[in-house]
């Protein structure tokens, strides 16, 4: 994604909008079928020839653009990670046509791509923990990777007294990567949901201060696809940011909370059976484990590429120290994450802001849509495991300030730090996921705007799929 395109959507937001078409000519492209209309901008070009080459320069150079609207749904999920997996086949199941959007060519996010394959939090990690607080869609996606054989020998965490092939969940489940994919393709294809791989979404549709669809960058070009309802499932809050709502940077790194940092997972093979206590996510010679990392802005392109850089040098250093080891001769670096994982970006402000005292107290909420048990990793330096079987996540903490159509979903949702850490984790997120699909294809079906959605009507379809809220159906 180039600086002139980003350059471009926010000028767009801030000057375009005579020239936007969407609201109201969208309307005329049935759903989900190609349309012919177009999105355009006005194009200026800028003179470069005051910068030198190489340099940095503050000149922008605005394009013209003419974006053909390819397509419209119902629901389009931006984002297909744990959150966005879940939301799409959630507004699926509850009768929208739905189209998730993948800037990878497969699914799974950071489970995938980033290679973190222990989905944690379906219920506390200590007593008390009777309860599974993570069910739903999000349990029937573990079933479909143990019929895959998917689910990993070893993990970081005891299993027992729980058993994963009969749905009774622990805290954590370590996965196969390769299987992650394979059980989200199955569901989402069993679900009718529609897919498009490949494609970033570079900015949002917009009709004044409404998301109506998004504009997304691929091979086929710029293109742009209308939603009557849009989940920003990016984990980083693209959508919601770029449609202009307020956000929540993460801690600023000279506090003592710093933000979490990222880290390169990476995965080992030929490691011999006999070699115990290794640590990892381990199936059969084959381990994951956590690699180097660092912190600083991971919505900064450079940052992002020093992050890559520095870690994949120390990592393959890593080891071959590691191979130097007497009876470890035989591992070798199989794979890296696809990228480096990122931990924290953008919290999006909503209607509610989740606090620490929220999490710490395990507060209920009358609009209860999910659970978060998962503890606070680093909290103050330390992992804090709740005292309770977990607090809720309110429905108001899905929906965005000042913008309309959009609905929030995954480690972008509305709460300060402290509960991001419980709930950013992937079990929460899926749980949450089910949540925000099931909310937009509630409101596009009855369109009605996420914010005046009937809370009572949302959670009656949420346990009717057999979501865990604390409450009777
Ligand atoms: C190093 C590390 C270790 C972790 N450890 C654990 C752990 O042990 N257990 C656990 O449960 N959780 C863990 N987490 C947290 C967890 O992985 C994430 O918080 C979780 O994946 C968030 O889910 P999500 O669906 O909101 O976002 P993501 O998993 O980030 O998914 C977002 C998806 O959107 C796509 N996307 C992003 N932007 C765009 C765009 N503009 N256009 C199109 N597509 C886009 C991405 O490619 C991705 O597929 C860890 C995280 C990291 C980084």
């Amino acid at each position: 994604m180039s600086k002139g395109t980003r350059n471009e959507s926010s000028k767009m937001s801030a000057m375009g909008r005579r020239e936007f078409l969407g609201g109201a000519l969208v309307g005329a492209v049935a759903v989900g079928q190609v349309g012919n209309l177009s999105h355009a901008a006005v194009g200026q070009v800028v003179n470069l020839s005051d910068s030198a080459a190489g340099q940095v320069t503050n000149l922008s150079y605005m394009e013209k653009l003419e974006t053909p609207i390819v397509a419209r749904h119902q629901v389009v999920v931006a984002g297909g990670g744990p959150s966005g997996v879940i939301a799409a086949l959630a507004a699926a199941r509850t009768g929208a046509d739905t189209l998730l959007i993948e800037r990878y060519p497969f699914l799974g996010g950071n489970g995938t791509a980033g290679l973190m394959t222990c989905y944690n939090g379906f219920r506390n990690q200590r007593p008390p923990e009777a309860l599974q607080t993570v069910k739903g869609i999000a349990a029937e996606y573990i079933a479909e990777l143990v019929r895959l054989g998917g689910i990993a020998d070893e993990d970081s965490y005891p299993h027992e007294n729980h058993d994963v092939t009969k749905g009774d969940l622990p805290y954590c489940i370590g996965f196969d990567p390769e299987a992650a994919k394979i059980a989200a393709l199955n569901l989402l294809k069993k679900e009718g949901v529609k897919l498009r791989l490949h494609s970033w979404v570079v900015a949002p549709m917009l009709d004044g201060s409404r998301v109506t669809g998004v504009i997304c960058e691929s091979k086929s070009g710029r293109q742009a696809i209308a939603g009557d309802i849009v989940v920003d499932a990016t984990g980083d809050g693209d959508v919601a940011a770029w449609a202009g709502a307020p956000f929540m940077k993460p801690a600023d790194p000279s506090e003592k909370r710093d933000r979490m940092g990222a880290s390169l997972m990476y995965r080992i093979g030929g490691v011999p059976p006999s070699l115990k206590n290794f640590g990892g996510i381990r199936i059969a010679d084959r381990v994951v484990k956590w690699g180097p990392g660092g912190g600083g802005d991971c919505l900064d392109v450079e940052n992002l590429t020093r992050l890559e850089v520095e870690s994949r040098l120390k990592l393959w250093d890593d080891v071959q120290a590691m191979r130097k080891k007497p009876g470890q001769e035989s591992i070798y670096l199989m794979q890296t994450a696809t990228c480096v994982g990122v931990r924290e970006t953008r919290r999006i402000l909503g209607e509610y802001v989740v606090t620490e005292q929220d999490a710490i107290k395990g507060t209920h909420f009358p609009d209860v849509i999910a659970i978060s048990s998962n503890p606070m990793p680093g909290y103050h330096g330390k992992r804090f495991f709740f005292e309770h079987e977990g607090f809720d996540i309110p429905y108001r903490s899905l929906v965005p300030l000042k913008v309309e159509g959009l609905v929030l979903t995954g480690r972008c949702i509305s709460c300060e730090q402290g509960p991001f850490q419980s709930a950013r984790s992937m079990a929460p997120a899926m749980a949450i996921g089910h949540a925000s699909g099931t909310a937009a294809a509630l409101a596009a079906l009855s369109r009605i705007a996420p914010r005046k959605l009937d809370i009572k009507a949302l959670q009656k379809t949420l346990l009717a799929q057999n979501a865990e809220l604390r409450m009777k159906a």
